[in-house]
Formats: C-alpha cells, sequence, structure tokens
C-alpha cells in the first residue's frame, strides 16, 4: 500500500489550503486524547484512457460523515456537495494525475484535559496517492477475530468514530500476526459482523447474503454499490440477514467490500478453503463490474463519479 504524502501536497486545514507540514494541531486536543473524531475514506480512479480522475461516490460519503459527525454532535459547516466539490479543488491544486485516497477527518479540537466534549470542532482533508490495500487479486485468507465487533450501544459501529477503530487495530494486528490477510469479527451474539476494514457478503445456494446493519457493522458504500449492481447487472437481491459463523465454513463464496479493499474475494477462512479454494464467479463478476463501474466506464454508473478534471461530464443521467 502507497500512501505516503509528499512534502508539498497542499491539504484543506483550518478553511485553508495549506501544505502539509503546517496542518498540525496541538498535543493536549481533545479528539488525540478521547478519539473523538469523525473520518471518511473514499477513492478515487485515475482513467488514463479519458485523462480524468473520478472521486467515488463523494457527495455519499460526505453525507455519511455529517451524519456520523452529528453522533458526536460535531458541527460540519459545509454541506456534503460542497465537501465534494472542495475535494475536487484539493485534487487539482495537488495536480494528481493517478489513483488517490481521500482522508476527511472532523474532530473535537478543544485543547484542554477532560473528556466531556464541548463545541470547539475542526475539520481537515488530505488527499493521498495510493494503490492497493490489499492485494487480493488471487484471493484474500482470512481469519475470525477473538477480538468481537463493538456494539451499538457502547460505541457506534456505524458512525466511523475514530476511537472506535481501536477495535479494527486490535483485529488487524491479530489477523496478520496469525497469518490472515483480514480479520472477520463477530458480533457479542456470535453472528459473523464484518471484516476489521471491510463488510461481508456470503454466497449459498445461488443466494447472496450480508448481515443487516443491526449486526453492529458500518453500512458501507462499497457495500450498497455492490447490492446495486448484483440487483441490476445480476437479477440477484441481496438477502440481509444474520450469518453463523459455521456459514463462513459452507459457503459457496465469501467477499469483502469496501473503498479500500473494493470488492475482495476470500479463499480461505480460518484455513479451510472456501467453497472450492478458488474465486467464485459472483464474487469474480461483482468484482469487475464494480471495477469498470468505478472506472466511468459503465454509463448507468456515471452517477456515482464525480469527474476531477472535466466537470462537465458529470452524468446525471442512472
Ligand atoms: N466496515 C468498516 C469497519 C470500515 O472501516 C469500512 C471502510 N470504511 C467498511 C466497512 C466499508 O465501508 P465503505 O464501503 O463505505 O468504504
Amino acid at each position: 500500500m502507497q500512501a505516503d504524502a509528499a512534502n508539498n501536497t497542499i491539504v484543506y486545514f483550518e478553511n485553508q489550503f495549506v501544505p502539509i507540514g503546517e496542518a498540525k494541531v496541538g498535543i493536549l486536543t481533545h479528539a488525540l486524547h478521547y478519539g473523538t473524531g469523525v473520518f471518511e475514506g473514499i477513492r478515487g480512479y485515475w482513467e488514463p484512457a479519458g485523462n480524468e480522475l473520478y472521486l467515488v461516490r463523494p457527495v455519499e460519503h460526505y453525507q455519511r460523515w455529517k451524519a456520523n459527525g452529528a453522533l458526536l454532535r460535531l458541527h460540519l459547516p459545509l454541506s456534503a456537495p460542497e465537501l465534494a466539490q472542495l475535494t475536487a479543488e484539493l485534487c487539482r491544486r495537488n495536480g494528481y494525475r493517478t489513483n488517490v485516497y481521500v482522508r476527511p477527518l472532523a474532530y473535537k479540537s478543544a485543547q484542554r484535559i477532560g473528556v466531556a466534549p464541548d463545541d470547539r470542532d475542526a475539520f481537515a482533508i488530505i488527499v493521498v496517492p495510493y494503490g492497493d490495500y490489499l492485494d487480493s487479486r488471487n484471493g484474500l485468507r482470512a481469519g475470525v477475530s477473538s477480538w468481537r465487533r463493538i456494539e451499538d450501544n457502547a460505541i457506534p459501529g456505524r458512525g466511523k468514530i475514530c476511537g472506535a477503530y481501536v477495535n479494527s487495530a486490535l483485529a488487524g494486528d491479530e489477523a496478520r500476526r496469525n497469518g490472515y490477510d483480514e480479520a472477520i469479527f463477530l458480533t457479542e451474539d456470535g453472528h459473523v459482523a464484518e471484516g476489521a476494514s471491510c463488510n461481508l457478503f456470503i454466497v449459498r445456494h445461488g443466494a447472496l447474503i450480508t448481515p443487516p446493519p443491526t449486526d453492529n457493522i458500518l453500512e458501507g458504500i462499497t457495500r450498497a454499490a455492490v447490492m446495486e449492481l448484483a440487483r441490476r447487472e445480476l437479477h440477484l437481491e441481496t438477502q440481509e440477514r444474520s450469518i453463523d459463523r459455521s456459514e463462513l465454513y459452507v459457503a459457496d463464496e465469501v467477499f469483502f467490500t469496501g473503498t479500500a479493499v473494493e470488492v475482495a474475494p476470500i479463499i480461505e477462512v480460518d484455513r479451510r478453503p472456501v467453497g472450492a479454494g478458488a474465486i467464485g464467479p459472483v464474487t469474480a463478476e461483482l468484482r469487475r463490474l464494480y471495477f469498470e463501474a468505478t472506472r466511468g466506464r459503465l454509463p448507468a454508473y456515471r452517477r456515482w463519479l464525480l469527474p476531477v478534471y472535466h466537470p462537465a461530464r458529470m452524468d446525471k443521467a442512472a
């Protein structure tokens, strides 16, 4: 994964475009101590044929960011479309002609000790060049984590709250130390929730199944995109229902979805082969469709994309 910012990267910080080296927060910043921030992850794909950089579903990401900010009573002064335009401007100022990853971060910014937050809020948007998060071309090996997914009544998992990601960091670290590519979380009552940084689907007896939002998942934008592609292109309705751990072992196909992982086949769970131990046909087709759609090659899905360099290309037709 390449996600390092060069020294001359321009970021949006404290309502201005500044070089990344000038975007600094104080050591007493509330969010640094208590995790009181919400973040997003958005991808942009460079399409050399059209000389275009496409941001993928930026308005949906910013709508989620604003809603999650409200969970923490963090106020974001701009609308979701304004934030999407600001991000396109940030890409242009950096002159990016490569795949990118956008990291919006809103946080409680008071400089003082004390866990109860006040109304001092700030936000930043950073865009960096970005390649593969996980190389999933030949399928991933996943392991069920010994860490449980956080409960909505403890820390809302749907909130993409900074502090909540300790849960994902613990599970992801454990998985990698055990030789897996990614962790699979169970809920406290033992149902499959999601990966440490992605949603999960299974294919069983021809049905496409994914855990419901009430099983403590993040309501993924890629998850919704894949459900739409399955419905419209494969005539396959997704069942949202709880999934038992043992269904992972008997499923025909299992895959992850997420902005970073995209559509990532899982060929092994807990060292047991999934199906035939190779990438299954439904996963392969959804992966192909998602790839094509996010590169602007499927007219029906151009409405998902914000072109950075030629905004007139925005195609609102479904
Ligand atoms: N679950 C978790 C815990 C995540 O961090 C992510 C990444 N944002 C996802 C699922 C996938 O969400 P999305 O498709 O919106 O990136």
